[in-house]
């Protein structure tokens, strides 16, 4: 069948197992977030989809992360908790807490597994001490320091960003505590804690704390195995962030460990690069409420969902008014689609909530008797098994729209088995897959209308048990001109939109 082709080929049959770098808690969750969470949440969920039992593992770093080059100067969680005058776990759990909600708005899916660097420090020395063993490494006034020029003699290291040893030279800075190191490119496994730093640990080397790198590799390993499926992350972790733990993986335990890297490509603001310095940084709950000086209006996370689907992962993504205005309008036609949808089907849509996952596994076969809802079925699983090129699968999706919109007005016909076709579309890859919700309506979660309809109707069922048929005719008439049709069945009231 079109979405059985072997596309992923996993370790273990049946199995998937990912890594994708979660975000350092030091401040609120931005749309440089955004992008990464909801793409990789897809990929989860179409995996699952596809039948495999998904293993989802998104770190939090809450230590080791330094401002320059992730490598030198002061400690991002650490600094935070200096200027707030907080303890740096105060910093982490506010945070952490912050980015869980603006992924629960998002309808990104929590991880299987959410570790924290702080957490594995003692795997991460003993991982230190392993590349130690093996030659990759040394002591230097108690930090510890990857050799990459040994390292490249042996292997290559810059295989995944396709750099060479000369070219990550350019655009290293001399900064102050390089003077440990035996080259600029070489990168820390271990740094030694200057006295003002809070964050700190034993080791054989010193009192310090570990590299920003090591935590992915040690975590990786831990929960997935040396040898894993899928490793994500944003297209800035590539060089050096990836290439490091490629290196150490390596070192320590000789194999890459990673079968598919997947980066998404980063996202602009107007063109621009996002940035403190050029006042177009916009944090997650900035745009939600529409605060941010460079937002007209405020955009509900799913419209903020689907515009990142509008686009491939690869590809860059442009953040504007205008677009996030087309994108919220082209989710008011798709939602719209999907009420007729499920009015026609004579059923509700589906209901599922934040974290739980309803959606089945794809089918072999459609019922579909019309060629175009064929077509559609088999487009949407092309696009999405496609290296997931999602803005292809919501092209076919606006072709199941215009053909929903065509039933409703009476052009064309579709059968039973073309409308549980499309409602399988909806229900298993528009609020499954792509995770999307009906935030006005009732479908996946989108339980407003539903909770006042139910709150409506037992005010009319109370009226008519008093006999009160002025209230009960009211509540009817005043739904009808909303557009809402009652209707009283042996089995109770049945509504539609
Ligand atoms: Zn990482």
């Amino acid at each position: 069948m079109t979405h059985q082709k072997e596309v992923f080929k996993p370790i273990n049959p049946g199995r998937a197992g990912m890594y994708v770098c979660g975000p350092t808690v030091y401040g609120d969750a931005h749309l440089g977030h955004a992008r990464p969470g909801v793409t990789f949440d897809v990929l989860a969920k179409l995996l699952k989809h596809l039948g495999y039992k998904v293993r989802y593992v998104r770190n939090i770093t809450d230590v080791g992360h330094l401002e320059h080059d992730a490598d030198e100067g002061e400690d991002k969680i650490a600094k935070k908790a200096r200027l707030e005058q907080l303890e740096p776990m105060e910093v982490v759990q506010t945070y952490t807490l912050r980015y869980h909600e603006a992924m629960r708005l998002l309808n990104v899916a929590p991880p299987s597994i959410e570790p924290r660097a702080s957490g594995h420090v003692i795997e991460q020395i003993e991982a230190v001490k392993k590349i130690l063993e093996a030659g990759y490494a040394y002591e230097s006034n108690g930090s510890v320091y990857f050799d990459v020029q040994k390292y490249n003699k042996d292997h290559q290291y810059g295989i995944l960003s396709g750099r060479n040893l000369d070219d990550t030279l350019e655009g290293t800075r001399e900064l102050d505590g390089q003077g440990d190191k035996r080259a600029p490119y070489d990168f820390a496994l271990w740094k030694k804690a200057e006295p003002e730093h809070i964050m700190h640990w034993p080791s054989p080397w010193s009192e310090g704390f570990p590299g920003w790198h090591l935590e992915c590799s040690v975590m990786g390993e831990k929960y997935l195995g040396e040898e894993f499926d899928i490793h994500g992350g944003g297209m800035d972790l590539m060089f050096p962030h990836h290439e490091c733990e490629i290196a150490q993986n390596v070192a320590s335990r000789g194999t890459q460990g990673v079968h598919y890297w997947v980066h998404n490509n980063m996202i602009t603001i107007n063109g621009q690069k996002m940035g403190k310095s050029l006042g177009n940084f916009i944090t997650l709950p900035e745009m939600f409420a529409g605060t941010h000086p460079k937002l007209e209006q405020a955009y509900a996370p799913m419209t903020v969902r689907f515009f990142i689907l509008q686009a491939h992962y690869r590809g860059t993504l442009d953040f504007s008014n205008e677009a996030l205005q087309a994108a919220e309008k082209g989710l008011a036609r798709l939602m719209q689609a999907a009420r007729d949808l499920y009015a026609m089907a004579g059923r509700k849509a589906p209901s599922w909530q934040y974290g739980e996952e309803a959606f089945g596994i794809a089918p072999d076969s459609c019922p579909a008797t019309s060629p175009e809802v064929k077509a559609v079925w088999e487009g949407v699983y092309d696009t999405l098994c496609d290296d997931m090129n999602t803005p292809g699968t919501v092209s076919q999706l606006f072709e199941a729209v215009r053909l929903i919109n065509s039933a409703k007005a009476g052009s064309v016909k579709l059968s039973e088995g073309d409308i549980q076709t499309l409602v399988q579309i909806f229900d298993d890859v528009v609020f499954g897959v792509l995770g999307l919700r009906d935030d006005e309506g009732a479908g996946a979660g989108g339980k407003v209308i539903e909770g006042l309809m139910d709150m409506v109707l037992e005010e009319r069922a109370k009226a008519k048990a008093a006999k009160d048929w002025a209230t009960s005719d009211h509540i009817r008439d005043s739904l009808a001109a909303l557009g809402i049709k009652v209707k009283d069945t042996k089995d109770g009231v049945e509504w539609s939109l």
